[in-house]
C-alpha cells in the first residue's frame, strides 16, 4: 500500500511538474534612486533559473514549463536607470526566457518566491540595487521600455569570427621537418576559414593578413576593436618525439591539464619575449569584481565551442588523446569574448607535416571548425 501511495505521489509530481503555467503578468516598479523590484506572476509554482551575462549586461531568467499570456508582451515600462530593455520568448518551446538589459554593471540583484496570497498569483522577485554610489537616471528624463519578442529580433547582427593566425614576421614558430614555417601554415589556414565562413554568414576578422609580427596583448586588443563574438587562434605543433600526431584544442585555465599542454603555452607564449617586449597578463580595464561573472561565462562558452569543435574534427582527422585541453595561453586570455587555440597537427611528423601542406586536407580542417561555429551559435543565447 505505501509503495502505491509513493507511485501516487511520484507520479502526481511529475504531472504537476510539466503541467503548463502562464505567466500572467510581469512588473516594474521603482521607489528609489537605487532599488527597484521586478516581478513575475505566476499561475502555478515553476523551477526558474537566473543568470548574469557580460558585456553588453543582462539579466536572464528562465522558467521551466510556461508561457506567457499576450497581454505580458505588450507591456510598457518606465526606465528608471535599472533597465534598458526588455526582451522575451520560448527559445525551446518550453522555457519561458524573460532577458532584462542593464544600463550598466553596477547593479546587484537578489531574488525570491513568494506563495500565492489570497488567491493571488506566485510571484517570483527580483529585487535590484545600483552599488557604487551610481545613481539611477533621475525619473524626468526616463523613457519607456516596452516589451519585446527577441525571436522577432530583426535585422539579426552578423556575428563576428576573429581569427588569428599564429605567429609572424621575425617569429616563425615551429619549424616543420620538410622546413615549412608555423606562420605560413597558420596564415594561409586563417584565410581560407575566413572565405568558408564569410560564404556561411559571418563577418570575419584576421588578427593578421600578412607575415607580420604582433605581440599577443595586441591580437586581444584587435580582437575586442573588431567586436568579436568568437575568437580562434590557429596553430601547428612541434614536438621531440617524431611519431607525436594529432590535433588538439585548448582553452584557457590557470592550471594545464598536463606538463605537456604546460610546455607547449610556455612555447607559445615566448613570442612577445622573444621579440623584447613585456608578456604581461591582460588586464581589463574594470577591477570590479563583476568582471568574474563574465569571465566564468566566457570561459564556459569558450569550453562550449571547444567540445563542438572536438565533435567535428574527430569526423574529419585524427586526434591527440583528451583533444580538449586547458593551459595558461596568454593569446586566450580575453575577459569577453570565448576564445580557443587550434593545434592543427605535428609539423614534426613527417605524414602531418605532409598533410597541413596540402589545400585539401586544410579543407576539411576549415570546413569542420565551420561546423563548429554554426552548432554553436545555435545554442548560444544573443
Ligand atoms: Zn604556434
Amino acid at each position: 500500500m505505501i509503495k502505491k501511495i509513493i507511485y501516487v505521489a511520484c507520479l502526481l509530481i511529475l504531472w504537476t511538474n510539466s503541467v503548463w503555467a502562464h505567466i500572467q503578468d510581469l512588473r516594474f516598479s521603482s521607489d528609489s534612486d537605487t532599488k527597484a523590484r521586478f516581478v513575475i506572476d505566476l499561475e502555478s509554482k515553476k523551477d526558474i533559473a537566473l543568470f548574469r551575462l557580460g558585456d553588453p549586461a543582462r539579466l536572464v531568467i528562465d522558467v521551466k514549463n510556461a508561457k506567457f499570456v499576450p497581454e505580458c508582451q505588450t507591456k510598457q515600462f518606465t526606465n528608471t536607470g535599472f533597465i534598458s530593455g526588455i526582451r522575451t520568448g520560448t527559445p525551446d518551446g518550453q522555457t519561458a526566457r524573460i532577458v532584462l538589459d542593464l544600463p550598466n554593471k553596477n547593479i546587484q540583484e537578489k531574488h525570491f518566491i513568494l506563495p500565492p496570497q489570497a488567491g493571488a498569483n506566485w510571484r517570483f522577485v527580483l529585487d535590484m540595487e545600483i552599488v557604487g554610489g551610481v545613481a539611477a537616471a533621475a525619473t524626468t528624463n526616463a523613457t519607456k521600455v516596452g516589451v519585446k519578442n527577441f525571436e522577432k529580433k530583426s535585422p539579426v547582427k552578423k556575428k563576428v569570427i576573429v581569427l588569428d593566425p599564429g605567429h609572424g614576421g621575425q617569429d616563425p614558430g615551429a619549424i616543420s621537418v620538410s622546413g615549412k614555417y608555423e606562420k605560413d601554415l597558420t596564415l594561409k589556414m586563417a584565410k581560407e576559414t575566413k572565405k568558408m565562413l564569410e560564404r556561411a554568414g559571418y563577418n570575419v576578422v584576421l588578427t593578421r593578413d600578412k607575415d607580420v609580427f604582433i605581440t599577443l596583448r595586441g591580437r586581444i586588443q584587435k580582437a575586442h576593436e573588431a567586436n568579436g563574438d568568437l575568437f580562434i587562434s590557429i596553430h601547428a605543433d612541434s614536438a621531440r618525439n617524431r611519431s607525436a600526431q594529432g590535433l588538439s584544442v585548448y582553452t584557457i585555465s590557470e592550471t594545464a591539464s598536463d606538463k605537456e599542454a604546460a610546455a607547449l603555452a610556455e612555447r607559445e607564449n615566448k613570442a612577445d619575449i622573444l621579440m623584447g617586449m613585456d608578456l604581461g597578463e591582460y588586464q581589463p580595464e574594470v577591477g570590479n569584481i563583476l568582471i568574474d561573472f563574465a569571465k566564468t561565462y566566457t570561459m564556459d562558452q569558450s569550453a562550449k565551442y571547444a567540445a563542438e569543435v572536438v565533435k567535428e574534427m574527430r569526423k574529419e582527422v585524427q586526434l591527440v588523446p583528451n583533444a580538449h585541453r586547458f593551459a595558461g595561453f596568454v593569446v586566450l586570455k580575453s575577459p569577453s569574448i570565448p576564445s580557443v587555440l587550434v593545434e592543427l597537427g605535428y609539423l614534426s611528423n613527417k605524414q602531418e607535416d605532409k598533410a597541413l601542406q596540402k589545400e585539401s586536407y586544410r579543407a576539411g580542417l576549415s570546413r569542420a571548425l565551420v561546423r563548429a561555429v554554426k552548432t554553436y551559435f545555435a545554442n548560444t543565447l544573443e
